[in-house]
C-alpha cells in the first residue's frame, strides 16, 4: 500500500490532468479537501505535513477530538449532514459548512454564529439526483432556500455542494456535474463572494473537475479504505 504522501502526489497529479482537460474555468485552481473521517489524527497530521491545507470531517465529535491535537492551522470543512442541535459546535469548529439544506438548519447556524460574533461561510448541498439516501435540497426548492439564507446576517453563502450517486459507470455522473455547474454559474452572475463548487470524491473527482468543480473532497484515494 502506498503512503499518504505517495497517494497525495498521485491525486494532485490527477487533479492537474483533469484541470488541463477542461474547456471551462480554464485557469481556476482546484482546492483539495483531504477527507480524514474515520482515520486517526496521525493520518490527518501526515497529510498536513505533506502540504494539505484543507481538511474535511463529517462528524462533530470526531472532528473536535482530532482538531485539538493539530500543530498547524488548516481550513476546516464540515462535509457531512448537520443536525440543528449541533450548529453551535459546528460554528466553533469549522471554517466552511458544506451541508446546509434547509431553512431550519440555516437559521440555527445563523443564530449560533451570531452568538459568537462570527460570519459563518456555508455551501448549500443540492440533491440533484433526488436520492432518498442523501441529504440536500431539491433543485426546485433551491432558489427559495437561497432567498432565506440571504436574509440571515451571520451566514454567508459561498457556493454549492453536490454528492453524485455512486454509479458503477462513473460517466453517468457527468450530466449531474454539468447541470450543477450551470446552476452555479447562473447564481454567480448576481452574487458576490460566491465562488465554491464542491463536487467530486474518490470515484468521481476527475470528471467533476472536468465539469467545473473547484473544490473536491477526497478520502479513500489518499488514506485508503475506511474501516467502520
Ligand atoms: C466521505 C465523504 C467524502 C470522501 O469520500 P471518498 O470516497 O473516500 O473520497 C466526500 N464527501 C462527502 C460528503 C463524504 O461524506
Amino acid at each position: 500500500m502506498n503512503s499518504v504522501v505517495e497517494n497525495l502526489q498521485i491525486v494532485r497529479n490527477e487533479i492537474e490532468i483533469s484541470r488541463s482537460k477542461r474547456t471551462i474555468e480554464k485557469n481556476a485552481p482546484v482546492t483539495l479537501v483531504a477527507v480524514t473521517k474515520n482515520h486517526g489524527v496521525e493520518m490527518m497530521q501526515q497529510a498536513i505535513d505533506a502540504g494539505v491545507a484543507d481538511i474535511g470531517e463529517n462528524r462533530i465529535q470526531e472532528a473536535a477530538e482530532k482538531f485539538k491535537s493539530l500543530n498547524r492551522e488548516v481550513t476546516r470543512h464540515l462535509i457531512g449532514h448537520l443536525q440543528t442541535n449541533k450548529a453551535k459546535q459546528a460554528v466553533r469548529l469549522f471554517d466552511l459548512i458544506h451541508s446546509v439544506d434547509s431553512e431550519n438548519l440555516a437559521a440555527a447556524i445563523d443564530k449560533a454564529a451570531h452568538s459568537i460574533g462570527k460570519i459563518q461561510d456555508v455551501l448549500i448541498q443540492v440533491n440533484l439526483a433526488k436520492e432518498d439516501s442523501k441529504f440536500g435540497v431539491y433543485e426546485e426548492n433551491l432558489q427559495t432556500l437561497i432567498k432565506t439564507v440571504d436574509t440571515l446576517q451571520n451566514i454567508r453563502l459561498r457556493g454549492f455542494m453536490l454528492i453524485a450517486p455512486n454509479y458503477s459507470d462513473v460517466e453517468n455522473c457527468r450530466p449531474l456535474f454539468r447541470r450543477m455547474y450551470e446552476i452555479f454559474v447562473e447564481a454567480q452572475k448576481t452574487r458576490q463572494n460566491f465562488d465554491f463548487l464542491s463536487m467530486g470524491m474518490t470515484h468521481d473527482y476527475k470528471i467533476a473537475i472536468e465539469e467545473g468543480a473547484n473544490v473536491v473532497r477526497v478520502g479513500t484515494a489518499i488514506f485508503g479504505e475506511r474501516i467502520y
